[in-house]
């Protein structure tokens, strides 16, 4: 067994449970790419078992605290049990939910998405990579599925020196070409391309925030919604099934769009309440103030601007912008649902900038809702790094 020992004071982290060690913080030893390592102390006491990365910076990612565990196949077959045990406890209405959330599941660099029968996988870090084969057979083990399509080309596999890998990894189906799947969130049909869409196919973390605004618009009577950043329009379904007159997609992916409107006419609303536009949001918006338009209801679900606190001040200005533009748009009495999905902004920091926003725009609202991420996506207390979405649910202030 390699041991990589850490400079004097370099401990405190693992201590508290934290599991990445930095490449500055070792003294002595290396390994292979994906090789278990004992990590001590300057000393030389134990104080995990973790994955050796020697291309990125966070150059160990820990497996376990317990000097006692095997890294082993049957330790990813615990982990992943243990995972999959705690979804079959949340009130999940779905049968699209993710079921392995990397570090906050004690499997760094692994996440794992259910869609209906099938599993979508993605490995980002060196650990889990070359585990790969025994965390495939431990998945499928422990869901009964028998099919699990890979999706590792997120670009932070760069990072830890892996190349881009796509494909069934294990069922492939008689069409391996037929990566589509039909998903139920709330009683509304939804279909995932886990091969072509984002991530893994679907933004499963906004699961819970999506019927709030169904609610929402429901309990409002909003007529006309504007769901900016829309995807595949998960948001836009949601305003249809509360009951909104009209609804206007907006995204820069065409592809997106297609399937948004495909699932208007699936979950059977008359199209003629669902318009797209596929352009620039921020122009969207300012083209919409020219034009006079109004809405009732606006969400703003961008791609993340920030990923480290280091960017938080630039994406600050564009997350101010489009905020300011919404609240322009909206009726007095209006609804805006607005996130961020950058780990490098905080909660704090995203209330701030919404409110600067509502302050340019001369405009006062209420916040009556703080969303996260659904509770299949978890934080651990011990890892705040896994916090990265935050939304706020504002009512304009009514003249
Ligand atoms: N709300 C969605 C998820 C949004 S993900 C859901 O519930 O599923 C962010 C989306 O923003 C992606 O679909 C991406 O294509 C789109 N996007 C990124 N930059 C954009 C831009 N400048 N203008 C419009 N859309 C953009």
């Amino acid at each position: 067994m390699k041991v990589i020992k850490l400079r004097d004071g370099k401990e405190r982290s693992l201590r508290k449970r934290h599991p990445w060690v930095f490449e500055g913080s070792i003294a002595s030893g290396r390994a292979d790419a994906g090789e278990t390592v004992r990590v001590e102390s300057h000393t030389g006491e134990f104080l995990a078992w973790g994955a050796y990365s020697p291309a990125s910076s966070i150059r160990v990612r820990a497996w376990s605290f317990d000097a006692a565990e095997r890294i082993d196949a049957s330790f990813f077959g615990r982990r992943i049990a243990r995972a999959v045990a705690v979804r079959a406890r949340l009130p999940i209405e779905s049968d699209a939910m993710r079921l392995v959330h990397g570090e906050a599941d004690g499997l760094p660099g692994l996440v794992v998405d259910r869609y209906g029968d099938t599993l979508c996988a993605q490995f980002t870090a060196a650990g889990v990579e070359r585990w790969k084969g025994a965390i495939a057979d431990a998945l499928l083990e422990v869901t009964g599925l028998r099919r699990l399509y890979e999706r590792s080309d997120a670009s932070v596999r760069e990072l830890e020196g892996l190349a881009p890998v796509t494909g069934w990894l294990r069922g492939a189906p008689d069409d391996a070409e037929d990566t589509e799947i039909t998903i139920r969130e709330h009683g509304w049909r939804l279909t995932v391309d886990v091969a072509r869409g984002h991530k893994t196919g679907y933004y499963l973390d906004q699961r819970d925030s999506r019927k709030l605004f169904a609610d929402s618009v429901r309990h409002f009577g909003v007529q006309r919604v504007l769901n900016c950043y829309s995807y595949t329009g998960g948001f836009s379904i949601a305003a249809l099934a509360g009951g909104a007159a009209q609804v206007t997609s907006v995204d820069s992916s065409g592809p997106a769009l297609e399937r948004a409107s495909a699932h208007v006419a699936l979950n059977g609303f008359d199209v003629a309440r669902h318009t797209v536009v596929d352009a620039d949001v921020n122009a969207t918006l300012r083209r919409f103030i020219d034009e006079g338009r109004r809405f009732d209801a606006i969400v703003l679900d961008p791609p993340k601007f920030a990923a480290t606190a280091g960017q938080a001040e630039r994406a600050a200005r564009a997350y101010k912008d489009i905020n300011r533009l919404a609240f322009g748009l909206l009726e007095p009495g209006g609804l805006l649902f607005t996130f961020s999905c950058s780990g490098g902004v905080s909660a704090d920091l995203f209330h701030k900038i919404v409110a600067g926003a509502g302050l340019d725009a001369g405009i006062d609202g209420q916040i009556h809702a703080r969303t996260g991420a659904a509770p299949d996506h978890p934080m651990t207390v011990t890892f705040p790094e896994g916090e990265y979405l935050k939304g706020l649910v504002i009512v304009k202030q009514i003249a």
